[in-house]
């Protein structure tokens, strides 16, 4: 069995609901903790939605090999995966999810190939504009960035073992859960 899933998709579908969904009642599945350059919004919290670090500490992340995968994504900020839960998670044979991009997504599935890549996908195009406009995190210039990123990502579903689409968060989670230990 893959311990190792990754989850990507569009920014808004709502990945980060469906894996609070997951972890809710599989407190056994770890999820990776990425580090990013981005500053918290209110209410983020440093070790449990991000790792916040300096351009320093990224780079000398990147130096000295800790992270597994990295990106920069909406054109913006760094973010990556540390190399080090990951593979103890393995080692213990427990399941790990990583919710990264697609840049991320496809490196991890180069560096480790057994990984299992889904992709969740919105209802439709319309829906997800809606999703993102809906959530006021960003400003308008930011969506438009966002919405260019995430066209490139819907071209890329190809590129997943699994496509799962998110019309209900409940039914999402349990797709991905029946998934993850095909
Ligand atoms: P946000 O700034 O909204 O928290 O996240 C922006 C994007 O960064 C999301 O699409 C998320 O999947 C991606 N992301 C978060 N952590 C990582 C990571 O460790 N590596 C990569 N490649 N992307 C990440």
């Amino acid at each position: 069995m893959t311990k190792l899933t990754v989850i990507a998709g569009p920014t808004a579908v709502g990945k980060g609901t469906v894996v609070r969904h997951i972890l809710a009642s599989h407190p056994e599945v770890n999820l990776s903790i990425s580090a990013t350059t981005r500053k918290p919004r209110p209410g983020e919290i440093d070790g449990v939605h991000y790792f916040f670090v300096s351009e320093e500490r990224f780079d000398e992340m990147v130096a000295n090999n800790e992270l597994l995968e990295y990106a920069v994504v909406h054109k913006t900020h760094r973010y990556g995966t540390p190399r080090k839960p990951v593979v103890e998670a393995i080692a213990s044979n427990e399941q790990i999810i990583l919710e990264i991009d697609l840049q991320g997504a496809r490196l991890v599935k180069t560096a480790m190939p057994e990984a299992n890549l889904i992709f969740i996908a919105p209802p439709s195009w319309e829906e997800l504009g809606r999703r993102l406009a809906e959530r006021g995190t960003e400003t308008a210039e930011q969506i438009a960035v966002r919405l260019d990123t995430a066209k490139a990502e819907m071209a890329a579903q190809g590129e997943f073992d699994h496509v799962v689409i998110n019309e209900d968060v409940a039914k999402c989670a349990q797709q991905v859960l029946e998934l993850m230990q095909a």
